[in-house]
């Protein structure tokens, strides 16, 4: 959509408001609204003015001013409120008109131009499964940092039995048994239809939408394949649309990537393939049907997994999820079919373009555009240096005796320990110019003081459970 268009859009639909919406540094949507009447072609050029050092990870106060910058190729009529079009912004600097280094989308724009630049491929496509919980009463206050668990809550059986819609439990779902039972079992199918069907209406396209694994709550909307641009603006909008469906049901979702101890966790597996002059690159007679240039893809990842986990299981509660038996990977490995690697090459298909490796350990706690770039950077370092992914697992990790497992290399098991490797190894992120130094620096700091230290300070509800008797 061009300016023009997005004006008569406007007339079109009788709009009336213009929601400014854009992604802060840790990954959290943002938006202000400007009456529709105030829209108009230079506003596209102009932008408009905020205050950058209210978000978290961004300006100082003494150079606060910024500008949001309206994509028009981003515009959708929001489905909830009334004569509303929305719009995702870049954030530029409002004197030297600069694109903002620590904006999200800047970073991934960069990503695709570097991209581009090398002439390896021009199109990096991702389709994104972004799970989810949906739960009926969650009871802690976030202002007061507190959590108010009664001692059965503390291995999550305070929303485990009030997980779904139902309070009768007649029909729930036992654990790990929540992979597509019918309704009655399934109490959000209606719910999950509702938000598929807002999802087309706003230009997403859908694939499908179920119930995933866990006990009643847990659910999957999948998205078609897009560039990596456009995947993280829909998931964006993804995230918008399954939260506000979801509290018109009185509900709230949550992406938090483990929200119940002992049932499965919520990821954001990663479908990728690059393409170049419409022809995908990845299909070919290696492992899998890989290409070599899918294989090298690979080695980039394993090779940067450990750095890479600091953008794409970003939060204390991502290394919950990475434990062993809960379908979530636990070692850097690849394999032909295998959900227990952290790579997995998918056979459904015998097309070419169909061709993709699913990289597992992402979860949705990420900021789309900086781990879906973090990716495409490892992905183009291992083509360029042709990175050998190693030996292909065939078996069950879950199955493996201790001496086995000893010698795969493992996942982070902290975020701590994530960022460390961060630190160690991010040369791949600053090459074109992509990520900053700054970008790093600010991610590992925000992360480091606001969410590690901040847990570690705090006592836990499982403490209670071990040691309040003591
Ligand atoms: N929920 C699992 C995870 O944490 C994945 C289940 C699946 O394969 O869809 O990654
Ligand atoms: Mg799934
Ligand atoms: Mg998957």
């Amino acid at each position: 959509m061009t300016p023009r268009e997005v004006l008569a859009l406007c007339r079109e639909r009788e709009i009336q408001a213009v929601d400014l919406r854009f992604m802060d540094f840790p990954g959290t949507q943002k938006h202000f609204t400007i009456p529709a009447k105030i829209l108009a072609e230079k506003s596209f050029e102009d932008g408009f003015g905020f205050d950058g050092s209210s978000m978290r990870g961004w300006k100082a106060i003494n150079e606060s001013d910024m500008l949001v910058v309206p994509q028009p190729d981003t515009a959708f009529v929001d489905p909830f409120m009334s004569n509303t079009l929305v719009m995702t912004c870049n954030i530029q600097d409002p004197i030297t008109r600069e694109d903002y280094a620590k904006d999200p989308r800047n970073v991934a724009r960069k990503a695709e131009s570097y991209m581009r630049s090398t002439k390896i491929a021009d199109v990096a496509n991702f389709g994104p499964e972004a799970e989810f919980f949906i739960f009926d009463d969650v009871r802690f206050d976030q202002n007061e940092h507190e959590c108010y668990y009664h001692v059965d809550s503390i291995e999550g059986q305070w929303n485990r039995g009030k997980a779904g819609s139902t309070q009768n439990a007649g029909y729930k779902i036992r654990h790990k048994e929540g992979y597509f039972p019918v309704p009655p079992a399934d109490t959000l199918q209606e719910a999950r239809t509702e938000m598929m069907l807002a999802l087309m209406e706003c230009g997403v396209d859908v694939e499908a939408q179920h119930h995933e694994v866990a006990t009643g709550g847990q659910c999957e909307i999948d998205m078609k394949y897009a560039p990596l641009l456009k995947t993280a603006d829909n998931l964006l909008r993804y995230k918008y649309i399954v939260k506000n469906v979801a509290v018109r049901h009185g509900k709230t979702a949550t992406f938090m990537p483990k929200p119940l101890w002992n049932d499965n966790g919520s990821g954001l597996h990663l479908h990728m393939s690059l393409w170049k002059d419409g022809k995908p690159l990845f299909a070919g007679s290696r492992y899998g049907g890989l290409s070599e240039m899918g294989m090298y893809a690979m080695g980039g990842i394993l090779k940067h997994a450990p750095a890479l986990f600091a953008f794409c299981c970003p939060t204390t509660n991502s290394y919950k999820r990475l434990i062993a038996g809960f379908e979530a990977p636990i070692n850097l490995t690849y394999s032909y079919r295998n959900r227990s690697a952290a790579i997995r090459i998918p056979v459904h298909s015998p097309h070419p373009e169909n061709k993709r490796f699913e990289f597992r350990c992402p979860d949705s706690s990420s900021n789309p555009y900086l781990a879906m770039s973090a990716v495409l950077m490892a992905m183009l370092d291992g083509i360029q240096n042709k990175i050998d992914p190693g030996h292909p697992l065939e078996k069950d990790i879950y199955d493996l005796k201790p001496d086995e497992l000893a010698e795969l290399p493992s996942v982070p098991d902290s975020l701590e320990h994530a960022l460390q490797a961060l630190r160690d190894d991010h040369k791949f992120l600053l090459t074109g110019d992509v990520f900053t130094e700054d970008v790093i620096d600010t991610w590992i700091w925000y992360k480091t003081n606001q969410e590690v230290a901040a847990l570690r300070e705090r006592p836990h509800p499982y403490e209670f459970a071990m040691y309040y008797d003591i």
